[in-house]
């Protein structure tokens, strides 16, 4: 039986990759410090899963961005204003498709970016176009497959499939299928395993995704002709499924001319003894049983019963991983030295689920007696989460209960709040605001560290961020935004930032996951029933709102992000969650409007992402997220305004549900697609108030004010200018004051321009 992984995290323990990036972009470090960095991670991540007992390594799973960005790299599809003839620096043009800009070479627009998938790590998407020509551009992955063989590793490379690769593409500006690719895509992955070949790898996993997902019937037909044309007499194909059941894609996974095929055993349990049924005798099967997923650990012995017959059934053919990358999870359990032994005991990060594929390899090859005392300490673990007393608290459960459909409802329709509101803040026509967070500035990161440390006493940490956001309302001030925010200096990341505050939440020190790029979240682990102890943001928008005659934005993080930016409970369905955050937001929210808070934002950025992936369980995804976002928010007067805000999200689809959340406005991030995002709502004739994001956060590039005056036009042909607010994309926290301060200074020049011609 061999053991594999299908990714690792890239990171780092301590975010080595991150800091290396970040000083090769301002110009600290030069491109060798980076690679020298990148080659000793790879060499390191290897080396810990060598010693976790794999059979192989994955190589191709690291990237100094994102993997799909690799592969189009790889596949020479390279848009053309990236293209800057001889001699341009290929690091520099990688780092200008994620960022739009890098230390050589031209500024322009960056590629977008989307979430993976249903987690909350984004890949740079693929431009596609009807002249987009394939070649093998780069031998990146052959480079690594030689470093991984020169350093005595057993390399399996992981390649993203041609069909998955399409199908997160965009195509644009123009109307073609771009599944009329595939034919000019296939002879480079041809060519790319026949190098692999010829480097003696043996097998090679190759990622299709989109297995899981609904696919339209050309798309599952083009999987058997594609699959023929890449089959290979000179190594082994195993395809990769994961992050789902693969349904009615499942005859055809089977039946693919490859030599094996994973899948993830862990939210797919339920098929695979259908699996079992179609796969034909001479496949591998390799069944992700440890979930990559969330960070509980395995119940190792109900595995194991499930297991026994199938590993009878199939012997050698039967491999072990975990059921997706471990890129969505942290790192090592063991850095882990301030949670508590009880917590701790209950969790697996990366390396601890490697651990448990060892256990389960071999009980299964070698007797269960053969691991006694580690499957007796699984047992013990298993069995004291599910009847710890942390875990469950009988006033969150008589809450839950309470909930009736009037705390959903707010008194009075939006045309009758609007008018409340106009009347209370008297907001010109197009006002201005800002997403939230203001920059996280090297001064405020330190002051975080050394009050964590204790090297900084409270009253001076308060006294520290006071004054951090003093300085973003004095800039706004002066900028002359309409509806200021305090800026999130004391945050440091919203879903923590909340987590910390609330009881039912634990945090780990260094359990970061890669968001995008070199960013990175540790997202909390919310292991038992949520509620508030304390007010949490009110002394801080109060001390705000104290500063200033405009009125103040409050800022909370919505149910369903706090929920999927965490890593939740496997013990109850998501929804309860979900409405447990509901009921401590609600409190939170009355609370600021006692303290004279009039406008709340409510960030719900992750709403979109919550969806699952198959349509069939859409409806009741929608149906609970927006009755939790109603239940945190309904409670308010009606001339308390209540913004909602969401970044990176397609709304056409869900656009009936976006309208039910009923905020007074909707901020979204809108300028990486020119506006597109903003259709939906003029299609749907969206009744209440929209902020389309004017420009794009993600890039230090300056907005001309220019940009901004075409883009809200554009806006105002859609949506009347009435209901029309102007904001960036989203929070400024990854900015330096240097970038936001001409940037604001430019969107307020446009809207000035806007209200002049009006
Ligand atoms: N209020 C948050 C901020 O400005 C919103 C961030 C987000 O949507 N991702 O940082
Ligand atoms: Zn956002």
């Amino acid at each position: 039986m061999r053991l594999h992984n299908l990714g690792f995290p890239r990171m780092g323990a301590n975010r080595e990759l991150k800091f290396a990036l970040e000083s090769y972009w301002k110009g600290t470090a030069d491109a060798d410090n980076l690679l020298t960095t990148a080659y000793s991670l790879r060499q390191q991540h290897w080396n810990v899963q060598q010693q976790a007992g794999l059979d192989f390594v994955p190589v191709g799973d690291f990237a100094l961005y994102d993997h799909v960005l690799n592969t189009s790299l790889m596949l020479g599809n390279i848009p053309p204003r990236f293209q800057q003839g001889q001699g341009a620096n290929e690091l520099d043009q990688y780092f200008r498709m994620a960022r739009g800009r890098a230390p050589t070479g031209e500024p322009t627009f960056a590629c977008e970016m989307t979430k993976w998938f249903d987690t909350n790590y984004h890949y740079i998407v693929p431009e596609l176009a009807a002249d987009t020509d394939f070649h093998l551009a780069s031998t990146q992955l052959l480079d690594q497959v030689k470093e991984a063989k020169a350093a005595g590793f057993n390399p399996k490379p992981v390649l993203l499939g041609p069909l998955s690769y399409l199908w997160l593409g965009k195509v644009k500006g123009q109307d073609f299928d771009k599944l009329e690719l595939l034919p000019r895509l296939l002879p480079v992955y041809v060519e790319v395993l026949q190098y692999l070949a010829a480097l003696g790898v043996e097998w090679v996993q190759i990622d299709e995704p989109i297995l899981v997902l609904d696919l339209p019937l050309a798309w599952q037909n083009a999987f058997e002709s594609a699959y023929n044309q890449l089959q290979s007499r000179n190594l082994n194909l195993l395809l990769a499924s994961y992050f789902g059941e693969l349904r009615d894609n499942l005859r055809l996974a089977c039946n693919l001319p490859v030599a094996g095929l994973h899948l993830d055993a862990v939210r797919g349990r339920e098929e695979v003894a259908r699996v079992l049924d179609n796969l034909s005798p001479y496949k591998v099967l390799s069944l992700g049983v440890v979930d990559g997923r969330n960070l509980w650990k395995t119940d190792l012995n109900a595995v194991l019963a499930w297991l026994e017959p199938i590993h009878q059934r199939l012997g050698e053919r039967l491999w072990l991983a975990p059921s997706c990358s471990l890129l969505h999870v942290p790192l090592d359990l063991g850095l882990e030295t301030t949670l508590d032994t009880e917590l701790k005991n209950w969790l697996a990060f990366a390396v601890q689920k490697l651990d448990e594929l060892r256990i389960l390899s071999q009980a299964l090859t070698q007797g269960r007696g053969s691991v006694r005392t580690a499957l007796e300490a699984n047992h013990a673990a298993i069995e004291s989460r599910q009847t710890s007393t942390r875990v469950h608290n009988p006033a969150v459960a008589q809450r839950m209960a309470d909930i009736t459909p009037a705390l959903l409802q707010r008194a009075s329709t939006y045309p009758e709040r609007a008018k409340a509101q106009q009347q209370r803040f008297e907001l010109p026509l197009y006002p201005t605001t800002t997403i939230g967070s203001f920059p996280q500035t090297q001064e405020i990161r330190k002051a975080r560290r050394d009050f964590k440390a204790g090297q900084l006493d409270t009253a001076s940490y308060h006294a520290a961020m006071q004054a951090e956001i003093r300085y973003a309302v004095e800039v706004q001030e002066q900028l002359g935004l309409d509806v200021p925010v305090h800026g999130e200096a004391e945050r440091n990341d919203m879903v923590e930032y909340f987590g910390e505050q609330l009881a039912g939440y634990a945090f780990t020190r260094l359990g970061w996951v890669q968001s995008y790029g070199s960013r990175c979240v540790k997202p909390p682990i919310i292991y038992g029933d949520v509620s508030r102890p304390l007010a949490m943001t009110v002394e801080w928008s109060a001390y705000a709102q104290s500063l200033t005659a405009k009125p103040m934005k409050g800022m909370l993080t919505g149910p369903v992000t706090m929920l999927q930016w965490s890593f939740v409970r496997d013990d109850q369905p998501r929804r309860d969650t979900a409405f447990q955050i509901a009921l401590a937001l609600r409190d939170e929210i009355l609370d600021l409007e006692a303290a004279g808070i009039g406008i709340i934002q409510v960030d719900e950025p992750a709403f979109r992402e919550g969806l699952p992936l198959r349509k069939t369980e859409w409806k009741a995804y929608l149906q609970w997220a927006v009755e939790a976002f109603r239940l945190s928010v309904a409670g308010v007067r009606d001339d308390t305004q209540i913004h909602t805000h969401m970044c990176y999200s397609e709304f056409n689809d869900i656009m009936p549900e976006i309208a039910a959340m009923d905020a007074d406005v909707i901020t979204i991030e809108t300028s990486r697609s020119d506006m597109e995002l903003l259709e939906a709502f003029s299609e749907f004739a969206y009744p209440n108030e929209i902020g389309p994001g004017v420009y794009d956060i993600h890039s230090p590039n300056i907005p001309t004010v220019d940009s901004m005056v075409r883009m809200m036009q554009k806006a105002s042909r859609d949506i009347p200018p009435q209901r029309l607010w102007v904001n960036p994309d989203c929070g400024l926290k990854t900015r330096q004051w240097a970038e936001v301060i001409p940037a604001l200074a430019n969107m307020v020049e446009a809207t000035k321009v806007l209200r002049s011609v009006v």
